[in-house]
């Protein structure tokens, strides 16, 4: 059944499937079908939606109590009925959690090229969580050089990203996240301008009027809840929040009441949220550009990789107490 609840590990079971018929079925009415040998899946916050019922203003179906988990993943093709894949090439798109997946809706498979990116890079820098904060920074926030960038959850795998193209692009940058360790790499590695451990600090307002003297210009939104109250405060005239995700708000039966949203009108705010998907058009750009930042040593990456089929369930409940540091992979298998 769902869960209204943040997810335990308990709640997925690891089961044997047995072995995979190589006998390749029809896909979605009729159509061409490609089976795939997982290599790295990846662990995302929205996934957590997907193990609820159907709730009002979800954008995404919930999954099938007794199924194989679906995230994004990367693998290589073993067997293939449609001509754009053949065995061997490596793809990026929708898998299930299980050694093996058959993708009945190929089109939406990407090819990933030989490269000297890592390969679980496409679920991370160079996948949805980059686009996020790629699409997020440059077309919602409407950065200028110079502006006060603030991001919550910073050293996950949107907000590294964030932080770095804010930086980029000139702006006075800082971040907060859940531990000592996670500040020292936002401040150490990624090189935002400060950085503080939210769960450190007993006021929240008061933390954020000392890292933002002059207020908060330009507020990447990843967590909601008492951060988003405290930001409001914070916020100068004609400021933008770029609403990307609430991850404290995930799962809770009674959301945390925002109270400083008259701060929108007295500052001018520009508030909005998006969907990374709706911005498809501009991936290819944003590979482009991340891939040459990336190489021009310009923009870091770091992930935390689990390893095993098995260890996903643990790495995936991580994320909503916070144990991963950086983006949340899980390798299956390496080749
Ligand atoms: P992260 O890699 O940042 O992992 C989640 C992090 O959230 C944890 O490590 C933890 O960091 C923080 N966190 C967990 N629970 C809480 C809590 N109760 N209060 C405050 N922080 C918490 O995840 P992503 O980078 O993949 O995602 C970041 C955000 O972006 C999420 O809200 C996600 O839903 C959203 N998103 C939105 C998309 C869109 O299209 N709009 C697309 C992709 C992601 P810490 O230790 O620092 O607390």
């Amino acid at each position: 059944g769902y869960i209204e609840r943040v997810p335990r590990e308990d709640d997925m079971e690891l089961v044997d499937g047995g072995a995979v018929e190589l006998r390749v079925p029809e896909g979605v009415g009729g159509g061409p079908t490609v089976l795939v040998k997982n290599l790295y899946l990846s662990c995302d916050p929205y996934m957590r939606g997907r193990m609820q019922d159907f709730i009002h203003g979800s954008y995404i179906p919930p999954f099938k109590p007794g199924s194989p988990i679906e995230g994004f993943g990367v693998g290589r093709v073993v067997h293939s009925t449609h001509p754009g894949f053949g065995a061997g090439d490596v793809v990026a798109g929708m898998t299930g959690w299980e050694d093996y997946s058959l993708i009945t809706e190929p089109e939406q498979l990407r090819k990933i090229e030989p490269s000297d990116i890592p390969l679980s890079y496409h679920l991370g820098l160079l996948g949805m969580p980059g686009f996020t904060a790629y699409v997020g920074f440059y077309e919602i926030c409407s950065p200028k050089k110079g502006e006060f960038v603030f991001i919550s959850a910073a050293s996950g795998a949107v907000g590294q990203i964030v932080g770095q193209l804010a930086k980029m692009h000139g702006c006075y940058v800082v971040g907060s996240a859940g531990s000592n360790q996670k500040v020292e790499l936002l401040k150490e590695k990624f090189g935002f301008h400060a950085a503080f451990n939210y769960k450190e600090e007993p006021d929240l307002t008061a933390a954020l009027k000392r890292y933002f003297p002059e207020g908060i210009d330009i507020y990447f939104e990843n967590v909601g809840g008492p951060m988003l109250d405290a930001v409001l405060l914070n916020m100068r005239t004609h400021g933008r929040i770029a609403v990307c995700g609430m991850v404290s708000q995930l799962g809770v039966t009674s959301h945390v009441g925002i109270h400083n949203l008259f701060s929108l009108i007295s500052k001018r705010i520009d508030m909005k949220g998006f969907i990374q998907s709706d911005y498809h058009h501009l991936f290819p750009q944003f590979v482009d550009d991340i891939t040459k930042h990336y190489r021009d040593g310009k923009i870091v990456y770091v992930e935390d990789l689990s390893v095993g089929l098995e260890s996903g369930p643990a790495a995936f409940v991580g994320l909503f107490s916070g144990r991963n540091v950086g983006k949340q992979v899980v390798c299956v298998s390496e080749d």
